[in-house]
């Protein structure tokens, strides 16, 4: 067939994605035949999971549609403003359940201070996170954009920063997770469900000042660990604060 050019550009943060092949965050592309936008998409570097809306000639399409002739196409990133959107999107928000990837470490702690389900295991191969993510219908969080464009990753999402908090902040914003934050009920070391616990069933594992000065306890059904409200407790509960007023400031 002959040959076409499509021009792609593309919005919002997902610029961060593209190479040195992108002017201004377009891209122009020679086509020698028939291919899906989802693969001329991530050929520009950018993992479909990123993309909530595609417009090819101003028309809305979905990643199975098939470029064929020269097109103009626009890429956007999910974009919340807490309120619906009037179009119809590729992505979903509202997951609370995730798996991370073995650099993640803070953010999966941070995540589930806030309340959310994370599997995590640190050494955890690409093969196996993406058997969770599968099994245990989880959204996939990695900075590894090449296992973020595989076939079978439905939700995801890549994190921009390298540091935890503010990483915690972009998925709170990419999933519209803001009004779903419950914390202080899932355990930090292995993510199960706390459970309230009487003080005389763990009495003999407290240290002597914490039995004299604290009457409630959550207890880890999974790891045992036990959960009370000490002098760490109004630090996490500041940084909390700090996550939500940051998310609700750009909403
Ligand atoms: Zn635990």
């Amino acid at each position: 067939m002959k040959p076409f050019t499509v021009r792609l550009r593309f919005h919002g943060d997902l610029n961060v994605f593209l190479g040195s092949k992108a002017h201004d965050a377009e891209i122009e592309l020679r086509l020698a035949e028939k291919t899906s936008i989802k693969d001329v998409i991530e050929s520009c570097g950018v993992p479909h999971p990123e993309v909530d809306l595609i417009l090819v000639d101003e028309q809305r399409v979905g990643f199975d549609h098939t470029l064929a002739n020269d097109a103009k196409i626009q890429v956007f990133p999910v974009v919340n403003h807490g309120t619906a959107h009037t179009y119809k999107r590729l992505q979903t928000t509202g997951i609370i359940r995730f798996v991370t990837d073995g650099h993640l470490g803070g953010l999966t702690r941070n995540l589930r201070l806030l309340g959310f389900d994370l599997a995590y295991d640190r050494n955890a191969d690409d093969r196996q996170l993406l058997e969770v993510m599968t099994r245990e219908n989880r959204a996939l969080l990695t900075r590894d954009r090449r296992l973020l464009m595989h076939a079978i990753v439905q939700h995801g999402y890549c994190p921009r920063s390298q540091n935890p908090d503010e990483q915690t902040i972009e998925i709170v914003r990419r999933f519209d997770l803001l009004e779903l934050i419950a914390p202080f009920t899932r355990c930090l070391r292995c993510n199960a469900l706390l459970e309230e616990t009487a003080k005389a069933e763990i009495i003999d594992k407290l240290e002597p000042l914490t039995k004299i000065y604290y009457n409630q306890f959550r207890r880890c059904p999974g790891c045992k660990q036990i959960y009370w409200s000490g002098s760490h407790f109004p630090k996490l509960q500041k940084r909390i604060e700090e996550i939500r007023s940051r998310v609700r400031g750009k909403a």
